[in-house]
């Protein structure tokens, strides 16, 4: 099949190009994110494949879907970024990758946590600039503390094994309990109760209406003085202006985020020569506190090579007619 894959970087066509190999579909790689400005680019494109920052709103999916567009292929889980009503009505198909590295994820989540926790980017810095004082450098043992996980689908409980080993007490807030988690002895609770009693607070929860700044003022003042906080999410799961005052009164005591509200434009891109324009992000980066990464918690092996597996199958099943509608959105 034709495709337009778009955001490409060297790693998808890597791995693209090398899972392509059993599919043989025409791989038309373009660089730019999909957008209105550049979807022109895409039309007579019968798929599309696009990433978690590409914006497919009712008017891109429109004008995609009159030059002939009928599959858009997700690299990625989260759907988020696409009107699904535009698309329904549209009658394109949606596919994604609903799991393709929820152990990696997990992985990161845990990262960021004991890189915040034992200071290791600050102990980095010193050492290699000879400072061998351990001041400013305490940590806490996560042996014996409680993390609250919400969101204990995939990537939740992958985190709640991991923490599970740690000795930590584990709660969990979800809709739907998962009944693996509960075996692990992780406890459901009120989302509340989870606030009011856990150290460390991860979020994998999907971005949704229901979910969208889930994490806001009042969810904060509800946290423990001190809390870790930690974001593998989606950004919008969190009131991004709230950080900066939970910082600064020490409500919030580490903050480690792999994702940001207003990621797109600034996450996946080299701007080390230019200004930041979004004053919370920069100030963000203030901190001593914040650990930021651009997105890269997804980024392993075993992860891309799933996701183009995967998306390119979900390509060739849309034209032979039988696509796994596990993997069809909505
Ligand atoms: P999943 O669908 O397996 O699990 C999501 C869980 O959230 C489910 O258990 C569901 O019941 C629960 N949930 C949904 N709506 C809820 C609500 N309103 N209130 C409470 N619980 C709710 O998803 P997953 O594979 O574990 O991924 C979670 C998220 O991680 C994805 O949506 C994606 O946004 C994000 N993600 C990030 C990266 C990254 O690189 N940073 C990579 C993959 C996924």
């Amino acid at each position: 099949m034709q495709v337009a894959v778009f955001s490409t970087k060297s790693y998808d066509r890597q791995f693209l190009t090398h899972a392509n190999q059993k599919y043989r579909h025409q791989l038309n790689f373009l660089e730019p994110h999909l957008t209105k400005d550049t979807c022109k680019l895409g039309f007579c494109f019968p798929a599309i494949c696009v990433f978690v920052n590409d914006i497919l709103d009712g008017q891109v999916l429109g004008l995609l879907s009159e030059h002939g567009t009928r599959l858009i292929a997700l690299r990625c889980a989260g759907f988020n970024n696409v009107d699904m009503s535009a698309a329904k009505q549209l009658g394109i198909t949606v596919a994604r990758v609903p799991a393709y590295s929820p152990h990696g994820v997990a992985e990161h989540a845990v990262a960021l946590m004991l890189a915040l926790n034992r200071k290791i980017y600050r102990a980095y810095n010193r050492v290699h600039d000879g400072n061998f004082s351990l001041e400013g450098l305490l940590g806490f043992e996560l042996h014996g503390k409680t993390v609250g996980i919400m969101g204990t689908g995939k990537i939740g409980l992958a985190l709640a094994r991991i923490m599970r080993g740690f000795g930590m007490e584990v709660l969990a807030y979800d809709t739907r309990p998962n009944p693996e988690c509960e075996s692990l002895g992780v406890r459901y609770v009120p989302k509340d109760e989870l606030y009011a009693y856990s150290d460390i607070i991860s979020l994998h929860l999907p971005l949704m209406r229901e979910t969208y700044r889930i994490i806001n003022k009042e969810a904060l003042d509800s946290m423990k003085t001190g809390v870790m906080l930690i974001n593998t999410s989606r950004g919008g799961l969190i009131h991004s202006s709230c950080l900066i005052d939970g910082l600064k009164s020490g409500k919030i005591g580490y903050l480690g985020l792999d994702v940001y509200e207003e990621e797109e434009g600034l996450f996946f891109e080299d701007l080390s020569g230019q200004v930041i324009l979004d004053d919370i992000f920069a100030r963000l980066l203030s901190f001593p506190n914040v650990l930021i990464t651009s997105h890269q918690a997804f980024f392993t092996d075993t992860a891309l090579e799933n996701i183009a597996g995967t998306t390119l199958s979900n390509i060739f099943d849309f034209e032979s007619g039988k696509i796994n509608p596990q993997n069809v959105v909505g």
